[in-house]
C-alpha cells in the first residue's frame, strides 16, 4: 500500500520536538511505502498565524531532512471553498446559525444540573437550533455575530442506522461516535471554517490516505468520520501517535521554548541529536 501522508501544522509558533516526531513519522510511512508526503499550512486562525512562522516551519523541517511536494496548500487561500461546502450543508438543513455569546452559553450550561460534556467541553444546549427563518433573518440583518453549528440530530438522521467506522493502524476498526460532539461549531462569522471542516475537506481533496497525528486529536476523528459521510468523502486510515515528552516526562507544549527545533539548532544540537531525541535515528 502506497501511503499519501501529510503533516499539517499551524504556523502560530515554532515547531518543537513533538512536531518533528509527528512529521517524521508521516514522512516515514510515505517514503517506506513508495507513497507521497504532503505539507499543509493550517492557518485559518489569522490572528495567530504569521508568514514568519510559516517560513520557520519550512526551515526547520528542511533542517531535519524532510522534503515535501510543492506548492504547499495554505488553508487561508481557500476560505471560499470551505464556505461553499458550508453553504451546501446549510441548504440541506445540517447547519444552522447560532447567535449565542460564549457567556450566554456558559450561563445556560451552568443552570442545568446534568449538562452533557463532550471532548471539547460542555455541549451546546441548542438554544438557537429552533429559531424561525424570520428570527434568523432579523439577526443577520442586525449584523449580529454568529457561529455556524452542525445540527447533530439532523446529521445522525441522514446517517440512519448504518454505523460509521474508521481504521486505526495497528489497532483495528473503531466505530465512530460523533454524537458526543453535539452541535459543534463549523465556522464563525469572521472565520469561514473550523479546523474540523477544513481538515476533512483538505485531506479528501489532497488524496491523503493515512492521517498521522497526535493522540490529542483522536477524539476529533469520531466527528471527522461523520463529516466524511455527509460530504461523501473517502475515509483515510489513521495513526494517532503518543505525544513526545521532554526529558522530565512532561508533555511538550508550544510554549516550551527549550523544546523548539529552532532553539535546539541555536544551542548547537545536531540533526542526529534531534532524531535521537524523537526516536528516529
Ligand atoms: N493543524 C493541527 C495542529 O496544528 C493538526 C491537524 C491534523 O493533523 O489533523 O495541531
Amino acid at each position: 500500500m502506497k501511503y499519501v501522508t501529510r503533516f499539517a501544522p499551524s504556523p502560530s509558533g515554532f515547531l518543537h520536538a513533538g512536531h518533528a516526531y509527528s512529521a517524521s513519522m508521516a514522512y516515514k510511512y510515505a517514503m517506506e511505502s513508495g507513497g507521497r508526503f504532503i505539507l499543509r499550512m493550517e492557518d485559518i486562525d489569522q490572528t495567530r498565524c504569521t508568514p514568519e512562522f510559516e517560513d520557520a516551519i519550512y526551515e526547520d523541517l528542511s533542517w531535519i531532512g524532510l522534503k515535501w511536494e510543492e506548492p504547499v496548500r495554505r488553508q487561508s487561500d481557500h476560505f471560499e471553498d470551505y464556505a461553499a461546502v458550508l453553504e451546501k450543508l446549510y441548504d440541506r438543513g445540517l447547519v444552522y446559525p447560532c447567535f449565542c455569546t460564549r457567556k450566554e452559553i456558559a450561563a445556560e450550561v451552568a443552570q442545568s444540573a446534568n449538562a452533557p460534556h463532550g471532548p471539547d467541553g460542555p455541549l451546546y444546549p441548542g438554544t438557537c437550533r429552533h429559531l424561525t427563518d424570520d428570527e434568523r433573518a432579523e439577526r443577520f440583518e442586525r449584523g449580529d455575530a454568529y457561529a455556524l453549528r452542525l445540527n447533530m440530530e439532523a446529521a445522525l438522521k441522514e446517517k440512519g442506522d448504518q454505523p460509521l467506522y474508521f481504521e486505526e493502524l495497528d489497532k483495528g476498526v473503531i466505530e465512530a461516535d460523533p454524537a458526543k460532539f453535539g452541535d459543534v461549531v463549523l465556522a464563525r462569522k469572521e472565520t469561514p471554517t473550523s479546523y474540523h471542516l477544513a481538515v476533512v475537506y483538505d485531506d479528501a481533496l489532497q488524496g491523503v490516505s493515512l492521517v498521522v497525528r497526535g493522540q490529542d486529536l483522536f477524539e476529533a476523528t469520531h466527528l471527522h468520520r461523520l463529516l466524511q459521510f455527509l460530504l461523501e468523502f473517502p475515509t483515510p486510515q489513521y495513526k494517532h501517535h503518543g505525544l513526545v515528552s521532554d526529558l522530565k516526562g512532561r508533555r511538550l507544549a508550544k510554549r516550551d521554548k527549550a523544546a523548539t527545533l529552532r532553539h535546539m539548532r541555536e544551542e548547537g544540537y545536531s540533526v542526529d541529536d534531534v532524531r535521537k531525541l524523537i526516536g528516529f535515528s
